[in-house]
């Protein structure tokens, strides 16, 4: 398969030989927020600048518009009864699907400010929700509309959803975005897009350890580095391995941060979650297409 390239030989096993990039769909602007529903084997996925989700039937292999005028979402998670939790752009709020269908606001400031526009979310073990917030939905009215920050800082926070109690949990980011927890619940991993601003910056993976309430320890140190484009979205697999969005690439990395091996997409890739009845099937947001790939690891729960 001629679009991965083994850096580290003992990441070979990851690859199926014959399975290919499957080019799922196209037709979107900036495609973002996989979220994957083992009930229904299906993939929600934001159209950011077109303001619309999208779901992909596994079943069926078409995709339609589940949400027109969303409210320009991005980033998605599926928490543990199954409900869709949503960072929404317009509305600056991370919201939550109910079971009836209802939309519930979950949290829209923190020390009485409104956020910026909450980018990537994920549900820990315990249910707590943490999301980062950077500017990019009110930089200007193409994923959202054009506001000053009220903060004035780009922060991840965490989100208690029975108290609706905000902290900020990483305060030395420039604009964080996606994140993870790795299994075992021993550290966050947060991507930082801060390079959009700051063209001096790398584009980083920063691993923060968790103190024995859970919470990162600052400053982080760094995971990975990006020479070219920027670390967005990213998901852990089972063993520990970090597979991220890394400009028109996927990157493998190893637990201890090492490159182990890349999927060259051809679009720049904005997120990826695992999916499908295994746990084992990559879902790629990238630009306009929606892509996938079979690999021989699973999604971390
Ligand atoms: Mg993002």
């Amino acid at each position: 398969m001629s679009v991965v390239r083994i850096h580290d030989p003992r990441f070979a096993r990851l690859m199926i030989g014959h399975a290919n990039l499957e080019k799922l769909w196209t037709g979107g602007r900036w495609l973002e927020g996989p979220a994957y529903f083992p009930a229904g084997r299906y993939l929600v996925f934001s159209d950011i600048p077109n303001d619309r989700l999208l779901r992909f039937d596994e079943m069926s292999g078409q995709v339609s518009v589940f949400w027109p005028g969303c409210g320009f979402h991005n980033g998605h998670a599926r928490d543990q009864q199954g409900r869709l939790v949503c960072c929404e752009h317009l509305a600056r709020v991370v919201s939550r699907i109910e079971h009836d269908g209802s939309r519930r606001v979950l949290a829209s400031h923190w020390q009485g400010k409104r956020f910026n526009s909450p980018n990537d979310v994920i549900v820990a073990p315990d249910g707590a929700i943490w999301f980062s917030d950077p500017t990019y939905g009110i930089d200007g009215d193409y994923e959202g509309e054009k506001a000053e920050s009220e903060i004035g800082a780009s922060n991840v926070y965490r989100l208690d959803p029975e108290t609706g109690a905000v902290e900020a949990v990483v305060t030395d980011r420039v604009k964080p975005n996606g994140l993870a927890l790795a299994p075992g619940g021993q550290f966050l991993v947060v991507a930082d897009t801060g390079r959009t601003h700051r063209p001096e910056l790398d584009a980083t993976l920063t691993r923060y350890r968790l103190d024995a309430e859970g919470r990162p320890i600052q400053p982080g140190e760094t995971f990975a580095t990006l020479a070219d484009g920027f670390f967005d979205g990213f998901r852990f697999d089972a063993e520990g391995n970090l597979w991220s969005s890394a400009g028109r690439f996927v990157h493998c990395h190893g637990p201890d941060g090492a490159l182990g091996l890349t999927i060259e997409i051809g679009e720049i890739v904005g997120n990826l979650c695992f999916g499908g009845a295994k746990g084992n099937r990559l879902f790629i947001c990238a630009q306009t297409s929606l892509y996938s790939l079979f690999v021989n690891a699973r999604g971390a729960t």
